[in-house]
């Protein structure tokens, strides 16, 4: 089994999982990427309009942490879509995504310690919308206008005013 197979059925196990454990939910399954690049492992975006949910995962980091990719990375994603489907307006690592990693039998972890080789010059400031996953990055001005409440961000997606994360 390629890395794609692996990845597609840890998410297949997990999803009826979740479809067993809330039956009543219209739950939607995301479709698994293997295209993310840089420091992060994985990323998630969130069903939106009709396009199903996405769960990006880093390569190169996964070939080099294939089981901790597949016990860790893979639910620790498919717990923010969860989240985001069974609460309203979870935030990204609040209190209802812990929730469901534990029900998964996970240890909610927010940082991982896989070794990522530098990408980037500069340091790039991690955000995500918190009701359709989008993922977005910010340089350090950027961030700081944000943080000091000179400006806000708002989805492209969904429109939704967006907050910073960490890099899982
Ligand atoms: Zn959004
Ligand atoms: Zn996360």
């Amino acid at each position: 089994m390629n890395l794609y197979e692996k990845a597609t059925n840890e998410i297949e196990r997990l999803f009826n999982w979740a479809v067993a454990e809330w039956p009543d939910k219209n739950l939607n399954k995301p479709t698994v990427s293997l295209n993310l690049r840089g420091k992060r492992a994985g990323t998630a975006t969130f069903y939106f309009n009709g396009h199903p949910g996405e769960i990006r995962l880093n390569k190169k980091v996964f070939a080099e942490n294939e089981t901790s990719f597949l016990e860790q990375t893979i639910p620790h994603e498919y717990a923010h879509i969860l989240a985001n489907e069974l609460f309203r307006n979870p935030k990204p690592h609040g209190r209802e995504w812990k929730t469901v990693m534990r029900r998964m039998g996970k240890k909610p972890f927010l940082y991982h310690n896989y070794k990522v080789e530098p990408v980037k010059k500069y340091t790039k400031f991690h955000y995500k919308c918190a009701r359709c996953g989008n993922d977005f990055e910010f340089t350090k001005i950027i961030h700081n206008k944000i943080i000091s409440g000179r400006t806000s961000y708002f989805c492209r997606r969904c429109k939704r005013m967006i907050e910073k994360v960490d890099r899982i």
